[in-house]
């Protein structure tokens, strides 16, 4: 079968598959013809579909079709929305093992990791049901006979643009919160991983959710453009690489526009001399080779105080003895040629200023002929200045560094431009609150490399992180960015010798 033969998506508009624009009478009124992106699977590198590269006209026709559901859609009640959304949830148990096999074949996660991200979208699911609960008014009787209230109104049409890393968690960081409140949405998925949410949809269809509340428009910088600039969308959230997300907030800020514009991260971890070896070596491996380093919250610094060998070697064997595939406790491959490019070139030019590789994961890249391979790889820096201590890689690269004592370790975890997560392993609860009070990172952990705030908390992390109007993803976070108050004061009853004060 040549790679033609596979499927050429279509963008999700108003509850159904519609031809890109430009393709739809073959040729657009400009004479050109939609363009489409391969999508390779990272396991072989091999054609597994097609992804429209759409424009400005298609944003106009899901933009259109968000704002004309909006109305119906915002009269409803939150207890009516989130009804919906419980069969949303049950639809997504029901297909959570189709919907893992789709994220394992477009993404490359393992089996178990692609599960655990369905099953961590339908949290945030689990955490709009709440909302009627959870989303109320405050009331107050402010001065004899007269009451404020304010009430939590929907937004209007919203954007959400999300990167590769995680086809359905991500993009169910936004959608359940957004419609549970009543908004309408266009999302961008990534053009790298566009299969999953192209089923999601159907699910969001079949729960009851009516046309035109989800829209999907596929491509990539143009449609994200073309949202921003588009008067009717309300707010934006885009997940991806710092300095795209930068560029997202300030065009939106231009705007006046509601933004939250989540960016890349260098999470450090520090191993203090009192840490449990056999925990924080297992936890870190886990945390910079899971899901293959692709993660915002993979912890890729690690700053020993003191040399630390036992637990050097611990990390090195636990890493050394992992294998590439596709079956839980498996590595998979990273999302495309040009990134393992990339995280050759970081680990080659660490080893040429000096640094040890102890785990080398590059010949993982001839071993498996086809797709994009990099093992987990684990190396002993010197030299301060080297760049992979640095630059966010994305891929399953550990960095150790040792440091003389706290401060210094502090010292390098606040001057890195990021600030998504940070570590400690201790077992002294005193060594945790003095690092956990001096880290400049959104997201903390101790003894844990992978921080993840659950619902009902809010992710999102600081500095070159996170960019927007300061709110968190996720989480109240969520209903805050989702949603505005309209503040209202009554008063039923005459006052007597009430002044114009009163
Ligand atoms: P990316 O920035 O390349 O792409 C993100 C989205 O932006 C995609 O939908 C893409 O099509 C779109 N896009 C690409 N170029 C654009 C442009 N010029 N203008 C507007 N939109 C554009 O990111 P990626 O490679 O898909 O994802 C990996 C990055 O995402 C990493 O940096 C990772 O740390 C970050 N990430 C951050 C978080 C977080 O919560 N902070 C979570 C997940 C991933």
């Amino acid at each position: 079968m040549s790679s033609q033969d596979q499927p050429h998506l279509r963008n999700w508009i108003n509850g159904e598959f519609v031809e890109p624009v430009s393709s739809s009478s073959t040729e657009s009124s400009s004479g050109a013809q939609t363009q489409y992106l391969p999508v390779t699977s990272p396991f072989d590198g091999k054609v597994i579909g097609h992804v429209p590269l759409s424009t400005a006209a298609d944003v106009e026709k899901a933009v259109a079709a968000a704002k004309a559901a909006f109305p119906a859609w915002s009269a409803r009640t939150i207890k009516d929305r989130a009804g919906i959304l419980i069969r949303f949830h049950s639809l997504l148990t029901k297909h959570a093992e189709e919907l893992a096999d789709m994220v394992v074949l477009e993404h490359g996660k393992n089996k178990a990791e692609a599960l655990a991200s369905v099953l961590k979208g339908q949290e945030t699911v689990e955490y709009a049901l709440s909302l009627p609960q959870v989303a109320q008014s405050k009331m107050l009787e402010v001065s004899r006979g007269i009451t404020c209230y304010d009430t939590r109104v929907p937004i209007g049409v919203v954007a959400s643009v999300v990167p590769f890393n995680f086809p359905i968690m991500v993009p169910m960081w936004t959608l359940p919160i957004a419609i549970a409140m009543g908004n309408t949405m266009v999302l961008k998925p990534s053009e790298k991983v566009p299969f999953t949410m192209s089923k999601v949809v159907g699910l969001l269809k079949e729960a009851g959710v009516p046309n035109g509340v989800v829209n999907l428009v596929y491509g990539t910088a143009d449609p994200v453009n073309a949202l921003i600039d588009h008067p009717d969308v309300k707010a934006v959230t885009f997940v991806g690489t710092s300095h795209i997300a930068e560029m997202v907030a300030q065009r939106c800020h231009k705007l006046n526009k509601r933004v939250l514009a989540l960016g890349g991260a260098k999470n450090h971890m520090i191993s203090a001399p009192d840490c449990n070896i056999e925990m924080t070596s297992t936890d870190v491996v886990n945390s910079f080779s899971g899901c293959s380093g692709q993660r915002c919250m993979a912890a890729t610094v690690l700053l020993t105080i003191g040399k630390q060998q036992d637990l050097i070697d611990r990390i090195v064997a636990k890493a050394e003895a992992l294998s590439p595939g596709s079956s839980p406790g498996e590595v998979g491959p990273v999302i495309d040629q040009a990134s393992v490019d990339k995280i050759t070139r970081y680990i080659n030019e660490a080893e040429a200023s000096g640094a040890k590789i102890l785990v080398d994961g590059r010949p993982w890249a001839k071993r498996n002929k086809e797709g994009f391979w990099v093992g987990p790889t684990v190396i002993l820096h010197t030299n301060k200045n080297d760049a992979a201590l640095h630059d966010e890689i994305f891929g399953p690269v550990l960095s150790i560094l040792a440091v003389e004592n706290a401060e210094e370790a502090i010292a390098i975890e606040n001057a890195n431009p990021y600030g998504n997560a940070a570590c400690i392993y201790t077992s002294s609860g005193a060594t945790a609150d003095h690092f956990i009070k001096r880290f400049s990172a959104g997201m903390c952990g101790v003894n844990i490399g992978v921080a993840v705030p659950r619902e009902p908390f809010s992710f999102g992390g600081w500095n070159k992180s996170r960019f927007g109007n300061h709110c968190d993803i996720t989480g109240d976070g969520g209903v805050e960015f989702f949603s505005t108050r309209r503040k209202v004061t009554t008063k039923w009853v005459p006052q007597e010798n009430a002044s114009w004060m009163s």
